[in-house]
C-alpha cells in the first residue's frame, strides 16, 4: 500500500496519534490501544511485568481475550506472582507464562552477571515470543528514565523487525494513579509501605536486582544497584 520505509511509515502514524486531541492522556492511550488491536489483530503481542494493573486492564477493555505474556525470569518476588494471580482471577486475564531455557537458582546470575542473566531470562524469551509477529505492546512511559524520554507511541523496531506500540508513553505517574483509582485496580503490594517495616519499592523487577526505596534515593538506582537502568528489552 505504501513504498515508505517502515521507520517513516510508523513515525507518521505515531505523530498522527500524538496530535489527536483528547481530554486526557488516558483517553489517548485507550485510542492507541484500540488502534493497535484493530491494526494488528492476532499479530499483536502484549507483555506485562505485573508491576501494576494498568496495561492489562487497558488492553482487556479493548480485547477481553487478549493474550498477556508474562516473562517469568524465575527471580520474581513472590508478591509479584501473587499479584499476577490475583489480577488474572479478578480481571479474567488470558495469561501465558513464558520461562527461560536456563537453570533456576542464583548461581546462574553469579556466573554470567546481570547482562548475561537479563539476556537469557528476558531478552531471549521475548525474542521467541515476538518471532513471526507484527507488533509488540509495551507499557513503558517517557517519565520512567532518561533513556525513555523520547519514546514514541508507535515505532518501527529495526532490530526485531516489528512495530512497537507504547500506549502509555505520554503518561505521568499521576496518570497511573488516576487510572488505577478510577478503575478500582489494586496496587502491587510492594508499592505500598509495609505495615511493620515501612519498606516500599518504587520499581519492581527481579528480587536479587531490586532494592527498596529510601527517602532521598533516586528511584532509578533501585534496580541493579544503579549499575544500569535497562535490562535490554527496550533497546
Ligand atoms: S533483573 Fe537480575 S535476576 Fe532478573 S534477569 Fe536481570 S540480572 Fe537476572
Amino acid at each position: 500500500m505504501t513504498d515508505q520505509n517502515p521507520a517513516d511509515r510508523w513515525r507518521a502514524e505515531s505523530e498522527r496519534l500524538e496530535h489527536l486531541t483528547f481530554a486526557h492522556e488516558i483517553a489517548r492511550a485507550e485510542a492507541v490501544a484500540q488502534w493497535a488491536v484493530q491494526t494488528f489483530s492476532d499479530e499483536l503481542v502484549l507483555t506485562a511485568s505485573f508491576q501494576d494493573a494498568v496495561m492489562v486492564n487497558l488492553l482487556r477493555s479493548v480485547k477481553p481475550d487478549i493474550e498477556v505474556v508474562f516473562l517469568d525470569t524465575q527471580y520474581s518476588f513472590p508478591e509479584t506472582i501473587a499479584y499476577r494471580n490475583e489480577l488474572t482471577q479478578r480481571l479474567h486475564l488470558n495469561v501465558r507464562v513464558v520461562e527461560p531455557d536456563v537453570p533456576r537458582g542464583e548461581q546462574f546470575l553469579l556466573d554470567v552477571g546481570t547482562t548475561g542473566c537479563c539476556n537469557a531470562r528476558k531478552v531471549q524469551p521475548l525474542q521467541k515470543v515476538l518471532t513471526g509477529k507484527a507488533a509488540w505492546l509495551s507499557g513503558i512511559r517517557r517519565v520512567e528514565t532518561p533513556e525513555r524520554a523520547n519514546t514514541p507511541l508507535v515505532a518501527w523496531d529495526p532490530k526485531r523487525e516489528l512495530v512497537k506500540v507504547s500506549p502509555l508513553a505520554t503518561w505521568t505517574d499521576e496518570d497511573v494513579v488516576q487510572y488505577q483509582t478510577e478503575h478500582d485496580l489494586p496496587a502491587h503490594p510492594l508499592t505500598v509501605p509495609h505495615p511493620e517495616t515501612g519498606l516500599v519499592y518504587s520499581s519492581i523487577g527481579c528480587q536479587p536486582c531490586t532494592l527498596p526505596f529510601k527517602q532521598g534515593d533516586d528511584p532509578r538506582n533501585s534496580r541493579w544497584n544503579g549499575e544500569k537502568t535497562e535490562c535490554g528489552l527496550h533497546v
